[in-house]
């Protein structure tokens, strides 16, 4: 017998609500270059692209990163500093870093597999990339989300893919208050989602229950009145949808102050790389001094003529203060990490978001200091 035990329902059961699931699915979704395609490196770069970005942003990083990349050998191939220009702007550099520490993992263990002589194979992507969810969820970067999206999509093997907006479809299914994003939460909604997976077509199922909960079952104001899986749905039963799902406290925000100093000569500037166990590492800036709040404030007077942004920056668990000044010299210092390059070449460089904002409204602004042949 195949009772729907999770959604607590009689009459209700796992066929009937399949059914109502996929044909919402059919209907709906949105034709994705992910979706249409079962190589499991472009899936697994999509995954990693689209965690904490939304898919209208993540679409052109995708589309670039493949066309640069199309393989896994040709990302194990590139130098860190290219993958990070590649995702510049995107934030959480730490993803690109491990997708290429994984891309060499994948690429170095089929290469010593080959000279081992264990087993001969081809160049071809799907011929080396790992197949199995625990072979997948030893590559840097990847946890139990992505190994389990990886292995429904690519390969149809039965695993859930519990993301952000499947633990919201699941916590109003089932009206559970437990804070999804705890080791418990995870645990509890890991066991539903298990229970609750069409093991004849996972791949099919875990693309319906996300894009259901991107689309439909959304955080704010969901249409239940219209919706094709109410009848299964405790939360609106019991009238505690806006309550679902729950979260653990957030962290307190830290607040940091920076000044960056934008130093020109004949078209040049300064640059260093942020090294370290900080944000934004291996990628570039300008030459920064960090302050506490008192001298941030002190010091703004004195600095207003330099002064040409100030900007907030927010990240996930810091608010940033930046403020740029710009200092046209007669020589460039000699700063200890820094090195010298044209204006002109940044683009070259990875930059954060927050210097490339500065960056623009300095050319904007400074022009004609910066690039010294307008001036003539
Ligand atoms: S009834 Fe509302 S809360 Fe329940 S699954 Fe449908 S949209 Fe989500």
């Amino acid at each position: 017998m195949f009772f729907f035990v999770i959604l607590h329902s009689k009459t209700m059961n796992k066929d009937s609500f399949y059914r109502d699931l996929t044909t919402w699915y059919d209907v709906n979704h949105r034709i994705l270059p992910w979706r249409e395609t079962r190589d499991p490196y472009k899936i697994w770069i999509s995954e990693i692209i689209l965690q904490q970005t939304r898919v209208d942003q993540g679409m052109d990083y995708y589309l670039r990163f493949v066309e640069r990349f199309p393989d896994v050998q040709s990302l194990a191939a590139a130098s860190e500093d290219e993958v990070l220009r590649l995702w510049q702007g995107l934030g959480y550099y730490s993803r690109a870093r491990n997708l290429h520490k994984a891309a060499q993992y994948v690429v170095d263990g089929a290469q010593c597999t080959m000279h081992d002589g264990a087993s001969a194979h081809s160049d071809k992507t799907n011929d080396v990339f790992p197949d199995t969810f625990d072979e997948l969820r030893q590559l840097p970067g990847v946890g139990d989300y992505t190994a389990g999206a990886i292995a429904a999509f690519a390969y149809d093997l039965p695993h859930p893919a519990l993301d952000g907006n499947v633990y919201r479809v699941l916590a109003r299914l089932t009206d559970s208050d437990i804070a999804f994003d705890t080791t418990q939460g995870k645990k509890h909604f890991h066991r539903i989602a298990e229970e609750l997976l069409d093991r004849q077509h996972p791949r099919q199922f875990d693309s319906a229950i996300m894009e259901f909960g991107a689309l439909y079952c959304v955080p704010q104001h969901p249409d239940c009145e219209h919706c094709p899986l109410q009848v299964y749905c405790q939360a609106y039963q019991h009238n505690t949808v806006d309550l679902l799902p729950v979260r653990k406290p957030r962290p307190k925000v830290r607040d940091r102050y920076l000044i960056y100093t934008l130093y020109i000569y004949a078209g040049k500037t300064l640059i260093h790389q942020r090294m370290g166990n900080d944000i934004w590492k291996h990628l570039w800036e300008f030459p920064l001094e960090e302050v506490d709040e008192s001298m941030w404030k002190a010091s703004k007077k004195e600095q207003t003529k330099q002064c040409i942004a100030e900007l907030t920056h927010q990240l996930s668990h810091q608010r940033l203060h930046a403020r740029f000044l710009l200092q046209e010299v007669k020589q460039l210092p000699e700063i200890a990490g820094c090195k010298a390059v044209d204006w002109c070449e940044l683009d070259d460089y990875a930059l954060s978001r927050l210097t490339l904002r500065a960056t623009d409204i300095a050319t904007a602004t400074a022009g004609r200091i910066i690039f010294p042949k307008v001036r003539e």
